[in-house]
């Protein structure tokens, strides 16, 4: 096996790996609503998961390029569950959930779909949506539009 010492390289990885990374390219462009992002704050934005498990589901995502919230200072974290908060403020008042999925995955055994930068999922859920989940590591079709359910969301931030 070749093993090779350069750690030059590993700046060079971490920064094609940022560059095609959605949760850093997304917030840059300047294009908030085709983007699905529903509200920014210093450290943290929320944003539309564009392949829901159920209709408004939502993540929580840093600006840093982390791979674990071990990284994160408090004040980022702090910043981070407030905003996990509003998410299901914002959801109770527009769809009415009987309950929540709210967590992260880390590393891709975890289930993690993007597993270098770090997201908080908030997942509304409905008596009988699905019994059994294959909570947050699966893709799911849902019918409700993404822009309707936008639009309703950025309402109640
Ligand atoms: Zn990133």
């Amino acid at each position: 096996m070749e093993n090779l010492w350069a750690p030059w390289r590993m700046e060079y990885i971490k920064k094609v790996d940022k560059e095609g990374c959605i949760f850093c390219t997304k917030p840059v462009e300047d294009k908030d609503t085709e983007n699905y992002i529903l509200h920014r704050e210093k450290y943290n934005f929320v944003i539309l998961n564009c392949y829901p498990y159920n209709p408004g589901h939502l993540m929580v995502v840093p600006f840093k390029h982390l791979s674990t919230p071990e990284d994160l200072t408090s004040e980022e974290l702090l910043e981070h569950y407030e905003l996990v908060r509003k998410c299901i403020t914002a959801l109770k008042k527009v769809s009415n959930p009987d309950g929540f999925n709210v967590g992260m995955n880390l590393g891709r055994v975890a289930g993690a779909g993007i597993d270098k930068h770090i997201h908080t999922h908030i997942v509304p859920r409905w008596n009988g949506d699905n019994n059994f989940m294959p909570v947050l590591a699966d893709v799911r079709v849902v019918n409700e539009s993404l822009p309707a359910t936008y639009q309703k969301l950025a309402q109640c931030f």
